[in-house]
């Protein structure tokens, strides 16, 4: 893909990071800006992850910067390289076009590791100690809590603050050695107990774990916390700007603190705190995610159910859609509820220029044109794109017997009910304008057959082709449909905030999920799984990636992204 078509919509959006970074650059006060969006290998990445993302890489993007994806990956027990893999597909495919002007990097030397510099962070932990600014503590977790204090009560100094520096530098020695269990011992900043700033009392900046780590096994069993490792990361990398969310904001002193205390000869990085995305009707914390997978509620981390990027991506939702969207919501220091709106606008947006038309009925009724010939077929032209004149034109076979929609057929209809009805016209879509004339019944009742008469002179061209009906619908040809598994996907939960009360998981949609077997014009046999398709009248479909997978399947499987804007009625209206 060429960067033209996936350079970020111009004009890139303005906040107020963004302006602080243009005051950066004007001041020439880096030699090049340096981001980085850093997650942690605990899980797959969401669409909040994709605002990050597309804010950091973005930045980088639009001032000739570089940025940085690094996994912060100090917490081994947590993390597993299968999340590498993912995080690292996800964010390629939602780059893909900026990565070779943003990254600075090819892709074989992605990603970043913050374990690369485990042996780094561990020589600024033992200058710390030397400077008297670091102590090993013997505190358990226990009595460490009760020290503490609360936010509106100073803590108490740890009874080992005071330990020689020579103590503090041969027990860290012992803790990377090996000589004691997890739990045992930490090391702490020695900052100040009465902070009013809690993670300024005396933070731990390393605790004992036996655990082996993704990418450096054995050879540690004393790991760096998050708030140590980050922000020496970040200047290890020569980061400028260190955009996090804003529950970081907290943080940013002991950040500066760290930083501040160590001789560190380059400009130091600083961090810049913005609003974290959440949305209507789904979930977003990993942990959460991670309880759906494992208790089986969603098929897995890409479910299309899932706001997670793999399972947009499964469901077809495109990177572009999904970098216009966090483009749109902008970038603000206000937390907030995103309406889900917002999303499916920008996913429609995208989807109507890119999708082939096509015809399939999700629900068949069986339809007979009684004064067509039985054994002709016509073929009809159908414009592919209407948005798109490149997409050109294909033919659709039309004959004798039809599939129509259940549901485009009332019997007994409501007021203003323009589609097929006793008695009732009809147009369908390219072909003619038909009349109902007979409705066949099982022995239960239950319609099974509708018979119709065709206008042979209304299709395009004929005499009677400007001849106006109120409602058109959409069919399939009996003789060539092609059956294929359709997955309708609906809202994973019933409320806008299932975490807002008690046990998110009782908020779970059951009806999430409905399988049907559509009836789609032949053309589809062709699908290609990176094409887009409207099924007319119907919604955005793409090809499920388990489709056409073995021979022992070779079923099409289409995934429903999302229902058409309009409402069957509005449609039927036009
Ligand atoms: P979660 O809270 O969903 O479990 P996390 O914050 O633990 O996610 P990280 O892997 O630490 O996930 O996140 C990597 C980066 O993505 C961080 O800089 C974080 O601030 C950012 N990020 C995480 N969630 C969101 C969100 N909902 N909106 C915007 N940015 C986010
Ligand atoms: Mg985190």
């Amino acid at each position: 893909m060429s960067l033209e078509t996936n350079a970020p919509p111009a004009p890139a959006p303005s906040d107020f990071i963004r302006e602080l970074v243009t005051q950066h650059v004007a001041e020439k006060r880096y030699p090049k800006i340096h981001t980085r969006f850093p997650p942690e290998p605990n899980g797959y990445l969401h669409i909040g992850h994709a605002k990050s993302i597309c804010l950091n890489f973005g930045i980088a993007h639009e001032f000739g910067g570089v940025c940085n994806l690094r996994m912060d990956d100090t917490n081994p027990t947590k993390e597993d390289i299968e999340y590498v893999e993912s995080i690292t597909t996800d964010v390629n495919w939602l780059i893909a076009g900026w990565a070779d002007r943003c990254l600075g990097l090819t892709a074989a030397q992605l990603p970043f590791y913050a374990s690369d510099y485990f042996d780094q962070l561990y020589d600024y932990a033992v200058a710390l100690i030397r400077q008297g600014k670091a102590f090993v503590c013997d505190l358990s977790p226990a009595d460490m809590e009760t020290y503490r204090g609360a936010p509106d009560r100073p803590g108490k100094d740890s009874p080992f603050r005071n330990r020689t520096v020579e103590e503090s530098l041969d027990l860290f020695t012992r803790m990377k050695n090996g000589e004691f269990p997890d739990g045992t011992r930490t090391l702490r900043a020695k900052i100040d107990m009465s902070s009013s700033n809690i993670w300024l009392r005396d933070p731990i900046l390393y605790r004992i774990r036996h655990a082996e780590h993704h990418q450096t096994g054995a050879k540690w069993c004393l790991y760096p916390m998050y708030d140590f490792a980050h922000c020496l990361s970040d200047y290890i990398e020569g980061i400028t700007h260190s955009i996090c969310t804003l529950e970081f904001e907290v943080h940013r002193p002991l950040y500066d603190w760290i930083l501040q205390n160590l001789a560190l000869p380059r400009p130091l990085p600083h961090q810049y705190e913005f609003a974290r995305l959440s949305l209507g009707y789904t979930v977003m914390s990993k942990r959460k995610l991670m309880q759906l997978v494992e208790e089986k509620l969603v098929t897995g981390w890409d479910d299309p159910r899932l706001p997670t990027i793999s399972g947009l991506r499964r469901r077809g939702v495109t990177a572009e859609a999904l970098r216009n969207f966090a483009y749109h919501i902008g970038i603000t220091k206000y937390n907030g509820i995103t309406d889900v709106a917002v999303l499916e606008h920008a996913v429609r947006e995208d989807l109507n220029k890119r999708a082939l038309r096509r015809l399939a009925v999700l629900k068949p009724i069986k339809l007979v044109i009684t004064n067509f010939p039985e054994d002709q077929t016509e073929e009809l032209d159908a414009v592919n794109n209407p948005e798109d004149e490149q997409a050109g034109k294909r033919k659709l076979p039309f004959s004798r017997e039809l599939y129509i929609e259940r549901d485009d057929f009332q019997e007994v209809p409501p007021p203003k009910f323009f589609r097929l009805k006793p008695g009732g016209e009809v147009r369908l879509k390219y072909a003619y304008i038909i009349k109902c004339d007979e409705v066949v019944k099982d022995a239960n009742g239950h319609v099974i057959e509708l018979r119709c008469t065709a206008d042979l002179d209304s299709k395009t061209g004929g005499a009677t082709a400007g001849r106006k009906v109120k409602g058109t619908i959409h069919w399939v040809s009996v003789a060539h449909a092609v059956d294929v598994e359709v997955r309708l996907y609906d809202r994973l939960f019933t409320v806008a905030e299932p975490d807002a009360e008690g046990d998110f998981k009782a908020h779970l949609n059951p009806h999430s999920l409905e399988i049907v077997t559509a009836k789609c014009e032949p053309s589809l046999n062709d699908a290609k799984p990176e094409a887009r398709y409207q099924f007319e009248r119907i919604g955005y479909f793409t090809l499920d990636k388990d489709a056409r997978l073995s021979t022992n399947n070779p079923q099409l499987i289409f995934n429903r992204t999302i229902t058409l804007k309009d409402t069957w009625a509005k449609v039927v209206q036009k």
